[in-house]
């Protein structure tokens, strides 16, 4: 069988060669295999460099000071550990989230909202965006944080932290910002973005699964409980031997996504750009998200008159996502696009389709002339 076209690369990008080959250096007898927490011998020394150069790595995309990074296992244990490391201990607190946050962050809130904390989730405008204002009418005397996403992974727009931001920082509340959809995408500086906490993920940006950062602001000092105890590793916010080649090849993915950062924004934007041209004749089809505030490599469609799971079928060649990949498995309608005020009926017919650095023209204009094709006949034999 041949391969379907990858058109996925919200849900996760596959390793580049280039940081696989440097992962390989870390595991093997011949290799840097030690514990970077070994203090005794070289083996340990080395590893522990190598880890430190991914931390400068990592930190550099974001514009973060590397004692600024703390390793986790992903963009979810680093949600779960802004979170619940700022309110452990604290009672009758209040945090502010939205209804089309990540699972990982919609998850935690819910928990806590079960151990008695006030939780307000508020509700996005139409293009997926809240605004700064919304969240100013939000906070109360007892909010201690609120958690809000850089760029939403259903619909690739983007929410207007900055100022958020700014405005938290006058009321003196933390602001947790799960950026695994925006590094790497587009440009992130926490220098000029007044966020406290904020997630990384490796395998959004052509690094391995299984590894992602929680940025920490030391200036003006955060301090979070850690959820994992142990050894005291990451100066005690995240016990564990670190996986030094996992670490690594996060470290290598985030510096070529730093040098190619503009290039590979300005190709994403051409392919977009094909493959909405190649749909053109094609009526009935909406932009669900915000059509200018979004980044380029995320287009969520709803094609009118048809549903997604139907024209999924239809679209065996190609690899695209009904709703978010974790929420794949049910038949529920996407909670983003029902977030957003979608109908159940508009939602069931939309489709994210995903562009990434291997994304050829070819592979756009192919998907873009399937996609007339299986509409127009599903369309023909309504
Ligand atoms: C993928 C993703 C996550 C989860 O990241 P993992 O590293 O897979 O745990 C969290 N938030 C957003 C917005 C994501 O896209």
């Amino acid at each position: 069988m041949k391969k379907p076209v990858y058109l996925d690369y919200a849900a996760t990008t596959p390793v580049d060669p280039s940081v696989a080959e440097e992962m390989i250096k870390y595991l093997t007898p011949d290799g840097i295999f030690g514990n970077p927490a070994s203090r005794t011998h070289a083996f340990g020394w080395q590893a522990e460099a190598a880890v430190e150069t991914a931390r400068r790595q990592v930190a550099s995309l974001v514009h973060a000071d590397p004692r600024e990074i703390v390793w986790t296992s992903g963009a979810t244990e680093a949600d779960n550990l802004a979170i619940k490391g700022v309110v452990a201990g604290r009672t009758g607190v209040h945090v502010v989230t939205s209804s089309i946050e990540h699972k990982a962050v919609l998850d935690t809130c819910k928990w806590l909202e079960q151990h008695g904390v006030e939780v307000t989730w508020l509700a996005p405008d139409r293009e997926g965006r809240i605004r700064a204002g919304q969240v100013l009418e939000a906070l109360r005397e007892n909010t201690v944080l609120v958690s809000l996403m850089l760029v939403n992974n259903e619909l690739g727009c983007i929410n207007e932290i900055a100022e958020i931001g700014r405005l938290l920082r006058e009321h003196g509340v933390l602001f947790h910002v799960d950026a695994a959809q925006a590094a790497g995408k587009m440009p992130v500086d926490v220098s000029r973005m007044p966020v406290d906490l904020m997630a990384l993920s490796g395998h959004k940006v052509y690094g391995p699964k299984g590894v992602g950062a929680l940025y920490v602001r030391r200036s003006p000092d955060v301090r979070i409980e850690a959820q994992i105890h142990g050894g005291g590793h990451e100066r005690g916010m995240r016990s564990g031997t670190l996986p030094t080649h996992q670490i690594v090849g996060m470290g290598k993915a985030f510096l070529l996504a730093q040098d190619g950062l503009e290039a590979e924004m300005a190709e994403l934007e051409n392919l977009r750009e094909t493959f909405m041209s190649g749909i053109e004749g094609l009526s009935g089809v909406t932009v669900n998200g915000s059509q200018d505030c979004r980044v380029p490599g995320i287009l969520n469609l709803s094609f009118d008159g048809v549903d997604a799971e139907s024209l999924m079928l239809g679209l065996r060649d190609l690899a695209v996502s009904s709703g978010s990949a974790c929420a794949s498995a049910t038949i529920e309608p996407s909670y983003v696009l029902r977030g957003i005020g979608l109908s159940d009926e508009q939602a069931h017919r939309a489709l994210r389709f995903s562009f990434g650095r291997f994304t050829t023209k070819e592979e756009v204009a192919f998907a873009s002339s399937q996609i007339v094709d299986v509409v127009s006949r599903l369309r023909a034999v309504r």
